[in-house]
């Protein structure tokens, strides 16, 4: 349920109608807006009498929040959320890029690759340490040993650093970490996102190879519902029958999780088409489509990554790439 003040309420009334609610049970979920404040109510909210609020001097209108993702809800909070990642913001006009390696490799190669971006404006870097693989066999990452290096990227360049957590374990590790990624596979692991609920990390919540928006929204929620509100979205393509593409990318999602959720919405070209020429027109593609931001790959050579080479950029790639979103944000 969403109570919208009118903007006459001062302060003491709102405080005491907030405590009239908890006394109910409830939490409250204040959104102080330009133009009015709303409080999302968050329980069971059966035992409130709407004709009774209405009836107060200080209530615009009271409505029943029917989706069943309430504080990822747009409803709850109108503006932008904007979230804080090690200094670098997203959201609400702030658009972030996080460029790197799939893989965290060696200390040269994300040193060297952290260096690139940053002189071509990527403003985030990311790498993986833990590498969620198909296969048992493949190359599953440097683990503790690529956080310090990743760790070590960001001294060298100021650049905060994204990667995957794929373990609630492993959380201590990840302390340093400046926004921590929840990857397409564990998008529905629900002891993880409960354990990253009870952090106030910012998450960047990829959506699951064959999750609906619905059930993306879901997973926000199970972060936001244990007390962390700092929770992106991204759009990384999702399973259909096509398989010219690695995923098909799923760009109204950007727009559409807009319209239904106040969280940031970051997009990933790369893992979307899996294919190197085809990131530039979608990163321009998801730019104009409204994104906060981008995650893409880029790697000193390509040829030679450990994963996803078909994929990463070159560094004069991203480059170009840069360009190219940098003009596409200046029509927006
Ligand atoms: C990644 O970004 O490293 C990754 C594995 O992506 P996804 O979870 O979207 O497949
Ligand atoms: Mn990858």
């Amino acid at each position: 349920m969403i109570a919208v003040l009118k903007k006459t309420a001062t302060k003491d009334q709102i405080e005491s109608l907030k405590g009239w609610f908890e006394n109910k049970g409830l939490k409250v979920n204040e959104s102080q807006g330009e133009f009015c404040t709303v409080l999302g109510l968050i329980g069971d909210t059966t035992q409130v009498d709407i004709e009774m609020l209405m009836g107060l001097d200080i209530i615009e209108t009271v409505t029943r929040v029917s989706e069943p993702f309430k504080q990822a809800n747009r409803k709850f909070h109108p503006e932008d959320t904007v979230v804080d990642c090690g200094g670098v913001k997203i959201g609400g006009g702030h658009f972030a890029v996080m460029a790197g390696p799939c893989s965290v490799e060696s200390r040269e190669q994300i040193i060297e690759t952290a260096k690139r971006v940053q002189d071509a404006g990527a403003t985030m870097l990311r790498g993986g340490a833990f590498k969620p693989r198909t296969s048992p066999y493949d190359f599953q990452g440097l683990k503790e040993k690529g956080i310090d290096l990743l760790l070590e990227a960001k001294a060298a360049t100021g650049l905060p650093v994204v990667t995957e957590i794929m373990n609630p374990d492993h959380l201590p590790l990840f302390k340093d970490i400046d926004l921590i990624q929840v990857g397409a596979r564990n998008m529905q692991n629900f002891e993880l996102l409960k354990e990253l609920g009870k952090t106030n990390k910012p998450v960047l919540l990829k959506r699951g190879l064959s999750a609906t928006l619905k059930e993306l929204l879901m997973s926000a929620e199970y972060i936001m519902s244990e007390g962390n509100p700092n929770v992106i979205f991204c759009e990384r393509g999702i399973r259909t029958y096509e398989t010219y593409t690695r995923n098909t990318f799923d760009l109204s999602a950007v727009p559409i999780l807009h319209e239904l959720s106040h969280l940031p919405v970051v997009a990933d070209p790369s893992h979307a088409t899996g294919k190197r020429s085809l990131i530039k027109p979608m990163a321009m593609a998801a730019t104009a489509a409204g994104a906060d931001g981008l995650e893409i790959e880029v790697h000193p050579d390509p040829s030679k990554a450990l994963s996803d080479g078909a994929q990463s950029l070159t560094p004069e790639m991203f480059t170009d790439v840069m360009a190219q979103v940098t003009k596409v944000r200046g029509i927006l």
